[in-house]
């Protein structure tokens, strides 16, 4: 099957304690698209300025990704600024330039629309619906946000999830969405927002699942070397969206699997700036380091 994304294309500029890169490639959408083009094929949205070089579109394609519903507009594309502590976890954004993603009105090419899985990147929750309502009958729409649309689109955003079945946010996230401080509450008070299953990235830390009572828990992967979390959400989202749509199986015991896929995408791209490490990884990486999440979190049972 075939995964449809939208959401930012971008230029990053990012400070880690290892070091910076100024106006790299970067984005939601595409962090996402790569992860996922491991698993499956991809259709892209998104908006992009006349500032963008081909080469960055050539890449996307070289990882057979379909490029079609990038639009080019006169403008700049949007550009995120963003710095990291020693600990990792959570980006402090330093500058926000929608640029023409504040015009932009998504129109799916024909062949878009009968797309079956549908990932709502991270962006404007108004533009995530726009393309929601071009798809004819999808069977799994997930979706991402962060507190950029939390706190400037709350309204629209909450529309957008009455719309999803599955919300991927980080712990942050859940808890200003939430208004609760306690995850486990904040995740009961979301799934009353629309969502069936709600997965809460907790960075080093891992992932949460909550759908109706059960809890799953996954670990990160404990890395000795990180470089740049910038990215690690979307490719958590690309890696576990792409898994689903490659297997077509929604029931709980492969949403699990989806989420070490996702976490296994998530740890290969801290380990370098920008999609460095992903753009160039094999299938036997994934599923090796898949089978060290297995290893891992493996106990006994009691006898
Ligand atoms: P994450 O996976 O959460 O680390 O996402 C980082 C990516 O999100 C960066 O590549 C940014 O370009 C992108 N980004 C940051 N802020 C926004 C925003 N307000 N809307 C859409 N994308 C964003």
């Amino acid at each position: 099957m075939s995964l449809l994304v939208v959401g930012s294309v971008a230029f990053d500029s990012v400070k880690t304690p290892f070091g910076e890169v100024d106006e790299v490639l970067g984005g939601s959408a595409t962090y996402f698209s790569t992860a996922a083009s491991y698993f499956t094929e991809v259709s892209l949205v998104a908006v992009v300025g006349t500032d963008f070089p081909e080469k960055h579109l050539t890449f996307l394609k070289s990882r057979k990704i379909d490029i079609e519903g990038i639009e080019k507009q006169d403008g700049k594309t949007f550009r995120w600024k963003g710095e990291y502590g020693y600990e990792l976890n959570e980006a402090r954004t330093l500058d926000t330039q929608l640029n023409v993603f504040q015009s932009f009105k998504p129109k799916l090419p024909e062949n878009y629309k009968d797309k079956k899985i549908v990932f709502l990147a991270n962006i404007d929750p108004d533009l995530q619906r726009e393309v929601l309502e071009q798809v004819n009958k999808p069977a799994l729409v997930a979706c991402d946000t962060m507190n950029f649309w939390i706190e400037g689109k709350r309204e629209s955003l909450l529309k957008t999830l009455k719309l999803v079945d599955i919300l991927l946010i980080n712990d942050g996230e859940a808890r200003e969405l939430s208004g609760e401080p306690n995850l486990v509450k904040a995740a009961s008070i979301i799934l009353s927002f629309g969502p069936k299953t709600l997965i809460i990235k907790q960075g080093e830390y891992g992932a949460l699942m909550f759908s109706g009572d059960r809890i799953f828990s996954a670990p990160a992967y404990p890395l000795e070397s990180i470089f740049d979390p910038t990215g690690a959400g979307d490719c958590f989202g690309g890696g576990f969206m792409g898994y689903l749509s490659n297997t077509m199986n929604f029931e709980e015991s492969n949403i699990r699997k989806a989420i070490i896929f996702g976490s296994v995408m998530a740890s290969y791209n801290v380990e370098a700036f920008s999609l460095d490490r992903i753009k160039s990884l094999d299938y036997q990486e994934i599923k090796d380091r898949y089978q060290e999440f297995k290893k891992l979190t493996h106990f006994e049972d009691l006898s």
